[in-house]
């Protein structure tokens, strides 16, 4: 396991990416090329699928009435470029 050194990311953070910073590798059943907003439900750093590249985010659309109503799945899952985390983390502070 070669967990990518990364930001520490909590659970709640708006995320805003855009279509470059992110990528899903079932192109297919995705629809791809365009900016997404996604409320962190975790960043799976500790995954044994996390590379120094990317990691895979769960979330949800900020849309979504998550945490508010029942709790259901993240309904957002996507690739997203470490580097376009540290970005956004660090542009943050
Ligand atoms: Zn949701």
């Amino acid at each position: 396991m070669t967990a990518p050194d990364l930001p520490d990311i909590p659970p709640g953070s708006l995320l805003l990416l855009d279509s470059e910073d992110w990528y899903h590798p079932d192109e297919a059943t995705f629809e791809i090329d365009r900016d997404v907003a996604l409320i962190v439900a975790k960043v799976h750093t500790d995954s044994s699928s996390a590379t120094s590249f990317s990691v895979w985010v769960t979330g949800h659309a900020p849309e979504c009435t998550w945490p508010s109503s029942e709790y259901h799945p993240p309904c957002i899952q996507l690739r997203v470029r470490c580097e376009a985390l540290r970005r956004i983390v660090g542009g943050q502070r």
